[in-house]
């Protein structure tokens, strides 16, 4: 099961560099919570290329997923593994999303079943990215931010499996697969 960063856990603040501003949706721990109690591994898997700009270093990553994680425990839920890109669009490396390396990673570390896995996200790059590895593919649109979400989506000819209003509503529909 994996599930994107910024937009879906947490409010995307564009390169966000600092862990105390990290907030997390609500539902995001419920979801979680709920997903983790039904067998699936949470895997966070998020591309970070504010590292190869040089706007923060491999250190604050790990201080935010530790906080992500720190939030999460008050709701009964964490993140098994955090996996991140550090790379910038134009070195062409395969880990960025739409890329599928960090995900197959993520799959080969934790034996992820493939065709029973998800992802939710809330970008076309998620979604592409899951297509090509055959998993059901989720969006949720961070609140606010619905048109937005389908406007780029729509922009890439890009139709998610499901459309959800929020991350625990994705859990959900994750579990009865529609
Ligand atoms: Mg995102
Ligand atoms: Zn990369």
């Amino acid at each position: 099961m994996f599930v994107d960063r910024d937009g879906t856990i947490n409010p995307d603040l564009r390169y966000l560099a600092e862990a105390s501003r990290v907030e997390v949706f609500l539902g995001v721990a419920q979801g979680i919570r709920l997903l983790r109690s039904h067998g699936y591994r949470v895997l966070c898997t998020t591309n970070q290329s504010g590292i190869e700009r040089g706007y923060y270093q491999h250190a604050d990553v790990a201080a935010i997923h530790a906080r992500v994680n720190e939030i999460l425990a008050k709701g009964g839920a964490r993140i098994d593994a955090f996996y991140y890109c550090p790379h910038a669009p134009e070195s062409g490396c395969a880990c960025r999303k739409p890329g599928t390396g960090m995900l197959e990673k993520a799959a080969d570390d934790w034996n992820v079943d493939l065709a029973g896995s998800a992802i939710v996200g809330d970008r076309s790059l998620d979604v592409e990215a899951g297509e090509a590895l055959g998993l059901l593919t989720v969006v949720v649109p961070p609140p606010g931010h619905e048109r937005r979400v389908e406007l780029e989506l729509a922009s890439r000819e890009i139709q998610p499996d499901i459309r959800a209003a929020g991350f625990l509503e994705g859990a959900l529909r994750v579990l009865t697969r529609g």
